[in-house]
């Protein structure tokens, strides 16, 4: 569904990504996990074409996106949700969410935000509160749902779990897991490594904007190396 063939991305001259080849098949959630400052973000914000690659292929769906323009990409199947979570904090939930699906009709934007709402209850109840007013919990579950009004079918997930506390972490998880269930591939960038993999078809590890390892999640698990390195000892 998504393949990157080789990309190599800098800013200036700083090599963010080197040579980074990763797959994501239909139907799977693939997790990215690494150091700070490994390039993670930098992976998703390329496929989204900011920054561009340099060098390299990026195919969704067999098209090939390299070189198109972030609102082109956006509009293909592909959503974000991007690290810290930046929702609008002056406008509402519900208003949030309309944001989200900027470039559908009025009936589209209904069916999406009560689509959303059936998958965070709590949005629900909050639909006019302030985005900024609300935990960093429910932040992220609106930044989610955000994404998720424009139906991806492809949805790009930056450290959602950054910050929050363990019972909310869960609930997080619990939603990627519905997601995916209801037909939408997940690719999530987390340093939370022992959940990602826990949750994750397959996983990826960056080191120093390479890939150094690949596997499934359950396998990367057992490593003795990741274990080591990313899920402390
Ligand atoms: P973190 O978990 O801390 O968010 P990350 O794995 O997502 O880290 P990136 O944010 O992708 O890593 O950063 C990869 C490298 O690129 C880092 O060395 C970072 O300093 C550099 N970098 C990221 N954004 C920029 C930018 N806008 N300009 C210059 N360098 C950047």
């Amino acid at each position: 569904m998504l393949k990157l063939e080789g990309v190599h991305t800098y800013y200036g001259a700083i090599q963010a990504l080197d040579d980074v080849s990763v797959e994501v098949n239909q139907g799977e959630i693939v997790t990215l996990i690494g150091a700070n400052g490994a390039g993670k973000t930098t992976l998703l914000m390329t496929v989204c074409g900011s920054p561009r690659a340099k060098q390299g292929r990026i195919l969704f769906e067999g098209e090939d996106i390299t070189n198109k323009q972030t609102h082109h990409i956006m509009r293909s199947g592909i959503a974000i949700s991007p690290e810290g979570r930046r929702v609008f904090p002056d406008l509402t939930v519900a208003e949030n969410l309309k944001m989200g699906g900027f470039f559908a009709n009025r009936e589209e934007i209904e069916r999406g935000i009560d689509h959303v709402y059936s998958l965070f209850p709590r949005l629900k109840e909050r639909a006019n509160q302030r985005a900024g007013t609300m935990s960093g919990g429910e932040q992220q579950m609106l930044a989610i749902g955000r994404a998720l009004m424009t139906k991806p079918r492809l949805l790009l997930l930056d450290e959602p779990t950054l910050g929050l506390a363990p019972l909310i972490i869960a609930q997080i998880f619990d939603i990627i897991r519905t997601v995916r269930d209801e037909g939408i591939t997940v690719f999530l960038v987390e340093q939370n490594a022992n959940k990602a993999l826990q949750v994750a078809d397959r996983g990826y590890v960056l080191e120093n904007g390479k890939v150094v390892m690949a596997d499934t999640g359950a396998n990367l698990l057992a490593n003795s190396d990741i274990r080591k390195a990313y899920l402390g000892g």
